[in-house]
């Protein structure tokens, strides 16, 4: 009973937080955690699981998801491969095992959008297989507590922590607990800054706490920076209030989401436009720049082609980020005063 990991277990039946999936009887449902999860916050994902399984309870109504309401129910989340990868995931495990999903995580690791870490969450919970993870929170506790120099952005420094967790998982009767106990720990306890040795389950062992040098670690290697890209986009506004929109022209990013129309492309003439402002945003990439115009709008608009609509009710519409949050800050009287003077 004296070995490291019950320290963490115990740790952890205490400690752990309460979120809606955690002790969900269903796989389904712990997968959909785990990819909303994957680069997005706990507090973030929680409001979306909750509508999203409202919407999609089960793998055969995810399989059959529309991409309009599937692409809302995912909206600011971001990282939208994500929910792409799900579905088609959804639709390979309906036609193959009548959306069963597999128990192993080898198996897992061949669905799209599951990787060695979401494969190894999924098993580990939900079907007990002692298959360690190693995330960014596991991979910062070992790094600190056996002062480990490796860059655990790289995927053979992962499956080395991975191995060398290996034996301590095939020893305890909840390999789930085990996994979900590190990664408590990690986003809790051992967090990047300020972190609360004192009340640490692996105190006595940890290497960095007992030399004070747990600020040192892990080791973060220098990320080059982001290159940028600028745009000039418009937000146009009619009379009636209705917003013009362009739909996402990338087939693979943002594919099915409406956004505000390039300034250059429009399909008609416009009149005076006039900068009001930047939005910054930052992707796994690049950092966008997008430079915000208002305009006067000509007398008579000509037909739009299918890939622009005038729309009365954003909300209704999968929006990109950054045309959410324009929305949000540029929709006022001083922009509608702004278009006032045209004339129908
Ligand atoms: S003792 Fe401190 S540095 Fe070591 S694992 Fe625990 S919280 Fe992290």
């Amino acid at each position: 009973m004296n070995a490291w990991y019950n320290a963490l277990l115990a740790w952890y039946h205490c400690a752990k937080r309460e979120m809606p999936w955690r002790g969900h009887p269903d796989a389904y449902a712990v997968w959909v955690s785990e990819i909303m999860l994957q680069q997005t916050q706990v507090d973030t994902v929680r409001p979306y699981f909750t509508r999203f399984l409202a919407a999609f309870p089960t793998v055969a109504a995810l399989a059959a998801a529309e991409d309009a309401p599937l692409l809302k129910a995912w909206e600011g989340l971001g990282y939208y491969t994500r929910v792409r990868n799900l579905r088609k995931a959804a639709q390979r495990l309906m036609a193959e095992s009548s959306g069963e999903i597999p128990q192993t995580a080898e198996a897992l690791r061949k669905l799209p959008g599951i990787g060695p870490y979401t494969a190894a969450a999924i098993a580990s919970i939900c079907f007990n297989e002692a298959v360690p993870v190693v995330d960014g929170n596991v991979a910062r506790v070992f790094a600190r507590r056996n002062l480990l120099t490796d860059d655990f952005t790289k995927e053979p420094n992962r499956r080395k922590l991975a191995a060398w967790l290996q034996p301590f998982i095939n020893q305890v009767a909840a390999p789930g607990d085990f996994n979900q106990a590190m990664m408590e720990l990690g986003a809790l306890i051992c967090t990047p800054r300020n972190p609360q040795c004192h009340s640490c389950p692996l105190r006595p062992q940890c290497q960095a706490a007992k030399q004070e040098v747990q600020a040192d670690y892990p080791i973060i290697p220098k990320r080059k920076p982001l290159p940028e890209r600028h745009a000039d986009v418009v937000l146009l506004q009619e009379r009636t209030g209705a917003i013009l929109f362009k739909r996402h022209a990338d087939e693979r990013l943002l594919a099915g989401f409406w956004e505000l129309p390039d300034l250059g492309t429009l399909p008609f003439n416009i009149e005076n436009p006039k900068p009001c402002g930047t939005h910054r945003q930052t992707f796994s990439h690049f950092r966008q720049i997008l430079t915000l115009f208002t305009a006067t709008l000509p007398d008579s608009l000509p037909p739009l082609p299918d890939n622009y609509q005038w729309c009365t009710q954003p909300d209704s519409l999968p929006l990109t980020t950054a045309t959410r949050k324009i929305l949000a800050t540029h929709i006022s009287g001083k922009l509608l005063s702004h278009q006032k003077g045209r004339k129908k």
